[in-house]
């Protein structure tokens, strides 16, 4: 069967097909079960799914007193999907089945201040290679996604006045991938990334109202309310690293304020913190950093705690601190399950973590941190490609796409709205 549903039979399709996609139900019965809809719209639904290649169906499961179930799953072999997480110091690209699943992996040091031609344009060098490369790529290319490290107006994948990024404001990423590679294409920030990949593949999984903050060269926040990423009205929602937490005119924020939360916590202010600490004579395990490369970043902080160097624990400790009290703060008006912790400067010791916890725990309301859980993020490095991959694939099943996309048998013609 093909051309297009009815909203009725199309809206039960994305049901049937989200809970089959996403892992929850496995069969027929578990459809009905949770779904609420009819058992002959739910075998219907199913049926088309399996002809459009989207659902496969396996053997008889073992019986538990009527007739056997069979097991459903996805296909996620109908296609692939090539994705790019740029930061601040690197570029990190993959080429991915549609359950997350990478094929082929590159990462290399770039910097996002060479601006977009430079950036871009060796994204799509990496992509070329990995294409070429990369044995057993299934089906044609469904969606492209690309994560950057600042505001992103999501419904046009444009960048807006990204503070590190000089030269990327307003620049058409969508349309450029989309004229290169023939697929639909979404951008996003990489903290809404990083939430959505720890949601649909980490330590958020199953929780419906998270928070998960990344600690890197600066500090953001991306927000999963009510089983949805918030992006807010204008894609900015999250942006809490220009909280201010400290009302000293000395310190100056990037953004052009003082005071705010990642001008003292971000990686680039701990990184600041160590080599005036360096210079003080106050830290000898600092100092040699500096001796040795001229500089001091958050990771020679973070081995310097590691090794129990006084000044740079407390550094992590005062860093927690503050992200602390923002987080309790967002706990009293958000009342999320769980907060993961995420980014470079979060893979560091457990002075962080430990102080982040007790901050929140003491300083948010008791009915709001009864349940909470604060846990690390559990995907390291590859957080930004597979949450990439994540965005991709929960935009082309999305409701309005698929109603897109279902006649013609794939998205490769789909224009994100
Ligand atoms: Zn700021």
């Amino acid at each position: 069967m093909t051309g297009p549903l009815p909203d009725e039979a199309l809206d039960a399709l994305v049901l049937v097909l989200d809970e089959i996609r996403l892992g929850r139900s496995q069969s027929r019965s578990e459809l009905v079960e949770r779904t609420g809809l009819g058992r002959a719209i739910v075998a219907q639904r199913v049926g088309e799914l399996i002809e459009r290649g989207l659902v496969i169906e396996g053997d008889p499961g073992p019986s538990t007193g009527g007739r056997p179930a069979r097991q459903l799953s996805f296909q996620a072999g109908a296609g692939h999907v090539l994705v790019a997480d740029l930061g601040a110091t690197s570029i990190d690209v993959a080429i991915m089945t549609l359950d997350g699943r990478i094929l082929g992996h590159r990462d290399e040091p770039a910097e996002i201040e060479a601006g977009p031609e430079a950036g871009l344009g060796r994204v799509e060098e990496l992509f070329d290679q990995l294409l070429a490369t990369t044995h057993g790529v299934p089906g044609a290319l469904w969606g492209i996604g690309i994560a950057v490290p600042g505001p992103v107006e999501f419904a046009t994948g444009r960048p807006v006045s990204p503070p590190i990024m000089p030269g990327w404001d307003r620049y058409p990423i969508r349309e450029r991938f989309a004229a290169r590679f023939g697929a639909p294409v979404w951008v996003d920030n990489d903290v809404n990334v990083l939430a959505l990949g720890e949601w649909r593949s980490g330590v958020a999984a199953g929780h419906d109202d998270v928070v998960v903050v990344k600690i890197g060269t600066g500090i953001g926040a991306g927000i999963i309310s009510g089983g949805r990423l918030h992006r807010g009205a204008q894609g900015s929602a999250g942006d809490v690293g220009h909280i201010q937490v400290v009302d000293d005119p000395a310190v100056i924020c990037r953004c052009g304020n003082i005071g705010c939360l990642e001008a003292r916590a971000g990686g680039a202010a701990l990184g600041q913190l160590g080599a005036a600490a360096a210079r003080d004579g106050r830290s000898a395990r600092l100092r040699t950093a500096l001796d040795q490369r001229g500089r001091v970043t958050a990771e020679d902080v973070a081995r310097a705690a590691s090794s129990g160097d006084p000044v740079a624990v407390a550094m992590l400790q005062e860093a927690g601190r503050l992200v602390g009290s923002m987080l309790a703060s967002v706990v009293n008006f958000f009342n999320p399950s769980l907060i993961v912790i995420g980014g470079g400067v979060a893979n560091s010791p457990d002075q962080l973590l430990a102080s982040i916890r007790e901050t929140v725990y003491r300083r948010s309301l008791p009915l709001a941190t009864r349940d909470l859980l604060i846990q690390r993020s559990s995907l390291g490095g590859l957080a930004g490609v597979i949450g990439a991959s994540s965005m991709v694939v929960d935009e082309v099943f999305s409701r309005e796409a698929i109603g897109q996309w279902l006649a013609a048998g794939d998205p490769t013609e789909l224009t994100p709205a």
